[in-house]
């Protein structure tokens, strides 16, 4: 069966390629980390995101134990294929699987299946780090880690793991603002606007807040139309610094940094208001450096209550949210959420999905009648 791999470390290595078994065979283990019996998921729609373009083309990720070659692919859609008696899961029901296992130490995190928190790093990770992902015809996953969605969902459920991580981040801004103070937030404001930037403003908007992205994107594009559906503004970066808007817009309660720039997320810790809350988002592999103001930065963080904290990955539990808030989004603004994905292409035409276009929000590769 068809599968697109990749050499980690090797440039230009990405291709399509023939496994003997599903994705994932051999390897699959349970929520308590023993060998399980495997669920065959057939992929539908696999998301290509920046993680995907390190690992095919900056030798970011590692293959499985024992292998030279990886699977790609973490961002995916599928159907039951076949399920063993008693997963609970049926032929042909629509399921997303999560992407980190935890570690084998069993840190604390890991034992409570909160491995987005796993202390000692050695997680292992679908189509990123030591396991193989999705990217190909059929994959196989133990059920501890399939969430089933509604068929409704089947145009947009490949957005489902972005939208865990935001959803993540989202519960607990809210949740750790709640447990400091009361804490009613009316305005928002999210740095970015790719798949996870406009994802976290339409999650903030079935929120009810007042919500303003700014991203280098021009209010009439794809995205700010997204936007604007949604009853949210975009802002252009270039004239609208972020440093600038809580003079334009007003205190701001929280802001959720999506741009991969660190010198935007120094900015958006400033820019949040007393009081409030700024989730940090964004995978900033570099080496950049930046001048802050630390005196007036840290002075205003004291004096105002403020907090800034980072998030990374989603557990089950918040992969099960994001569907509650896709289904909800859907239900709210019918039509808006599909043109999140902006091109979809077919397995084999798979190096059309590498090659960044300018338009492009989500691009997602279609194993569906390979
Ligand atoms: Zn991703
Ligand atoms: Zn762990």
């Amino acid at each position: 069966m068809k599968a697109i791999i990749t050499t980690p470390g090797q440039q230009g290595s990405v291709r399509l390629g023939e496994l003997a078994e599903p994705s994932g065979s051999g390897a699959v283990t349970g929520a308590d980390g023993q060998p399980a019996a495997g669920v065959e998921v057939e992929v539908l729609e696999v998301g290509v995101c920046g993680t995907d373009l390190e690992i095919a083309n900056e030798g970011y990720g590692s293959p499985p134990a024992g292998q030279d070659r990886l699977v790609l692919g973490h961002e995916n859609l599928g159907r039951v294929r076949r399920a063993p008696e008693g997963s609970g899961l049926s032929a042909g029901q629509l399921v997303v699987a999560t992407v980190r296992r935890p570690c084998p130490e069993r840190c604390a995190p890991c034992a409570m299946g909160q491995s987005d928190d796993c202390l000692t790093g050695h997680y292992t990770e679908r189509g990123i780090k030591g396991r193989d992902g999705y990217m190909a015809e059929v994959y196989v996953e133990s059920a501890d880690f399939l969430v089933p969605l509604p068929s409704t969902l089947r145009r947009i459920g490949v957005l489902m793991e972005p939208s865990s991580i935001v959803e993540k981040g989202l519960m607990q801004s809210f949740k750790i603002q709640r447990s400091r103070m009361p804490w009613e937030p009316k305005r928002a404001l999210v740095c970015g606007a790719g798949a996870v930037g406009l994802l976290a403003a339409i999650f903030l908007r079935l929120r009810d807040l007042e919500v303003s992205l700014v991203a280098k994107a021009a209010p009439d594009s794809t995205a700010g139309q997204v936007a604007s559906a949604v009853g949210a503004t975009l802002l252009d970066a270039d004239q609208h610094p972020v440093s600038s808007l809580p003079d334009y817009l007003g205190h701001l309660d929280l802001i959720f940094e999506a741009t991969g720039a660190s010198a935007v997320a120094m900015q958006a810790i400033a820019a949040t208001g007393h009081n409030g809350v700024c989730c940090l988002s964004s995978v900033t592999a570099g080496a950049r450096t930046v001048t802050v103001d630390a005196d007036s930065l840290n002075l205003d963080m004291v004096l105002g209550n403020k907090l800034a904290f980072g998030t990374v990955n989603a557990n089950r539990h918040h992969f099960e949210a994001a569907a509650r808030m896709l289904g909800a989004a859907a239900r709210r603004w019918p039509g808006v959420l599909e043109r999140v994905v902006t091109r979809r292409v077919p397995a084999d035409q798979f190096e059309q999905a590498f090659a960044r276009q300018p338009e492009d929000i989500k691009t997602v590769i279609s194993f569906a009648g390979v």
